[in-house]
C-alpha cells in the first residue's frame, strides 16, 4: 500500500482521492482550511503551509507528495523534498508562479505567447499597443488581479494609483476562443495527451467546457508539441495543462498550471482514463492510463449557488460532481458532465441543462 501527500485538501484534492483509491492507493492532506472538500475523505491535517513541524509531521510516512494548487510556497516544497520525493517538481511551481518567468520560459521554448513586458519605461509599453491586459505577476487566478487597459493614459492612472504589486503588461489578444492542453508525463517520460478542450468564461471564471472533435487536427498536434517540450524540459512527473488564445488557426500560450484543472474534469467520465487518475499514476512512479475520449463531452461548473438538483438529475445521463463546498458568490461548488454519442444529443441535453445551470 502506497501513501500520497496532497497539499491541499479542495475539490481537486478530493478528485484526486477518489481516482486513487481503486488503484489502492491511500491518501493524505495538508490544508490550513480545517473544513475543505477532501477532508471527509482521508487523513488532514490542518496546519499553515509555512509550518516546517507540520510539514515534517505530514511527510511521515508517505511514498510521495503532490500538490493541488500551484501557489503553495516553493521553498516549502522543496523543504518536503529532503524528506519525501515531490511532483511534479518543484521548479514547475517556480515557473507557473510569476506570469513572467512563465511568459519568458515559453519563449525560451519557441512557444508563442501575446507580447507581453515588465518594464514600464523607455516607451516599452507602447510595443505591446492597446488595448492590453495588466496582471499582477503572482497570486492572480479566475480573472482576479487584473485589468483591460485603452490607452497610455489609463496605465498611468493604474501606475500611479494601482497596486504595489509586481505588474506585467500583455497585449489583449482578441482571441476566436480558448482552448486548453491537458498532458500528462511519468517518470520514465513517457507522455499522453487529452483532446483540445474549449473554454467559457464569464466573469474571468470557468462555466463551461467542451469536447466535441472540432479542433483541427494540427491544432492538435501543435498543442501537443508545446506542451511535450514543456513537460521534458522539467523533467516533469503529473498532469500539466496549458491554456491557449487560438486566433486565425493559431495557438498562443497564455499560462500552465501543473496540476490538474477544472477544464479536466470531463475526464472522469469522458475519458477513458481521467485526469485524476492519470496524475496519480504519474505521481505514483506507474504506467500512464489511455486519453482517448468516450463521446462528445461537456462540462459545466456550478458556481456561486446550488441550483436544483433534482431537475439536474433528471436530465438522462448527467453526471453531478457537487464538492460539499458552502454556496458563495463566484465560489466553483460543483460541476456537471454529460458525455453523448453525436454532437446533437450533447447539445439537446445541454439546453436542457442551462435552462436549471446559468453558463
Ligand atoms: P488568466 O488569469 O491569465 O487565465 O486570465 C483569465 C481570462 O482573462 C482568460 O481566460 C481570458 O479570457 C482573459 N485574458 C487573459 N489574458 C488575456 C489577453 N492577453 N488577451 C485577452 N484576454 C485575456
Amino acid at each position: 500500500m502506497r501513501t500520497v501527500g496532497i497539499l491541499g485538501a479542495g475539490q481537486l484534492g478530493r478528485m484526486l482521492a477518489l481516482a486513487g483509491y481503486p488503484l489502492g492507493l491511500r491518501f493524505r492532506f495538508l490544508d490550513p482550511a480545517s473544513d475543505s472538500p477532501a477532508s471527509l475523505l482521508a487523513d488532514h491535517l490542518a496546519f499553515d503551509y509555512s509550518d516546517k513541524f507540520a510539514l515534517e509531521q505530514f511527510a511521515s510516512g508517505l511514498d510521495v507528495v503532490t500538490y493541488e494548487f500551484e501557489n503553495v510556497p516553493v521553498e516549502m516544497t522543496r523543504y518536503l523534498e529532503q524528506f519525501v520525493p515531490v511532483f511534479p517538481p518543484p521548479i514547475a511551481l517556480e515557473k507557473a508562479q510569476d506570469r513572467f518567468i512563465e511568459k519568458s520560459f515559453f519563449c525560451e521554448l519557441d512557444i508563442p505567447t501575446p507580447k507581453f513586458t515588465t518594464n514600464f519605461k523607455n516607451g516599452k509599453t507602447t510595443e505591446i499597443g492597446f488595448p492590453a491586459v495588466l496582471k499582477t505577476r503572482r497570486m492572480g487566478y479566475d480573472g482576479k488581479g487584473q485589468v483591460v487597459l485603452r490607452s497610455e493614459i489609463d496605465l498611468n492612472n493604474e501606475l500611479t494609483n494601482g497596486s504595489t504589486e509586481e505588474l506585467i503588461l500583455e497585449a489583449f489578444v482578441s482571441f476566436d476562443r480558448e482552448l486548453s492542453m491537458i498532458g500528462v508525463r511519468n517518470k520514465a517520460g513517457e507522455m499522453r495527451f487529452y483532446p483540445l478542450v474549449e473554454n467559457h468564461h464569464r466573469d474571468g471564471i470557468l462555466r463551461l467546457s467542451l469536447v466535441t472533435g472540432n479542433v483541427l487536427p494540427q491544432l492538435q498536434m501543435q498543442a501537443e508539441e508545446y506542451c511535450a517540450s514543456v513537460m521534458s524540459a522539467l523533467e516533469y512527473v503529473g498532469v500539466l495543462v496549458i491554456e491557449f488564445f487560438e486566433k486565425d488557426g493559431h495557438l498562443l500560450a497564455n499560462e500552465m498550471a501543473p496540476r490538474v484543472h477544472n477544464s479536466g474534469h470531463w475526464t472522469i467520465e469522458g475519458a477513458v482514463t481521467s485526469q485524476f487518475e492519470n496524475h496519480v499514476r504519474a505521481v505514483s512512479d506507474g504506467p500512464l492510463g489511455s486519453t482517448n475520449p468516450l463521446g462528445m463531452c461537456a462540462m459545466m461548473n456550478l458556481v456561486g449557488d446550488l441550483p436544483d438538483v433534482k431537475s439536474i438529475l433528471n436530465i438522462d445521463g448527467v453526471h453531478l460532481h457537487l464538492y460539499d463546498k458552502a454556496p458563495r458568490p463566484k465560489r466553483k461548488i460543483g460541476h456537471v458532465t454529460l458525455v453523448e454519442k453525436d454532437v446533437d444529443t450533447l447539445n439537446r441535453k445541454l439546453d436542457l441543462l442551462k435552462e436549471i445551470v446559468h453558463v
